[in-house]
């Protein structure tokens, strides 16, 4: 297991994204991170091996982190050892996508060699793949790409999605995993567990599966 924290709208999305990964801590995790937009400044990634605490720390509660759009993940490692630089957010390698993954991509390996991924990978995860996969795949329309790319991806995941070329907006999809969004007068919230953003709003939704969710 694992957590998965999105927010995009009025606040400062750090603090908010730290606060939800530490209501996740009963999934367990060896290692935490998040990735953060300032308006149309490039993509921040901050990530960290350990507990939360590490990462609080490392951005001053997320202070140091100003954006108002990010996705946050804390990871239980089922590729690759627990390290900083197999820690979620996974970004493509030209920087277009920033992703985070609950679950596992069983079939990572056939499409790393399918799409002549090896030898690229930084880390040692399957998510890393399906990042590369997700950028390959991207067109221009986020949905599109996301489309694609799980119709490739075999196994259990629920992935938030950060685009370069799309600043302030999260796109979203599940098969297995959990996740649950809200959209309130703070903003767009969405989550592996509703304990993440129910500070916030009690009213959530369970994103359908194969859904693609933009926020
Ligand atoms: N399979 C991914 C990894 O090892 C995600 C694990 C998780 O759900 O935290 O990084």
């Amino acid at each position: 297991m694992c957590g998965i924290v999105g927010f995009t709208g009025r606040h400062q999305a750090a603090p908010i994204l730290l606060d939800g990964l530490s209501k996740l801590e009963y999934r367990g995790y060896d290692s935490a991170g998040i990735a953060v937009r300032d308006g149309e400044k490039d993509i921040e990634i901050i990530k960290a091996k350990g507990r939360l605490k590490v990462l609080l720390e490392k951005t001053n509660a997320g202070e140091s982190v100003p954006g108002m759009c990010g996705i946050g993940h804390t990871r239980w490692a089922t590729h690759g050892e627990p390290s900083e630089v197999n820690a979620h957010p996974h970004v493509s390698d030209n920087g277009n996508v920033a992703a985070v993954h609950n679950g596992i991509i069983e079939n990572y390996h056939a499409i790393s060699v399918q799409f002549g991924f090896e030898g690229l990978a930084t880390s040692e995860t399957d998510t890393e793949v399906a990042a590369a996969l997700i950028n390959k795949l991207y067109e221009g329309d986020p949905k599109e790409a996301l489309r694609k790319a799980v119709a490739e991806i075999e196994g259990s995941f629920a992935f938030c999605v950060l685009f370069k070329d799309h600043p302030g907006e999260i796109y979203a999809v599940r098969n297995v995993s959990p996740m649950v969004a809200t959209y309130c007068d703070d903003g767009a919230f969405i989550a592996s567990d509703l304990t993440a953003f129910i500070a916030y709003n009690k009213r959530y939704f369970i994103v359908p599966e194969y859904h693609i969710l933009t926020m």
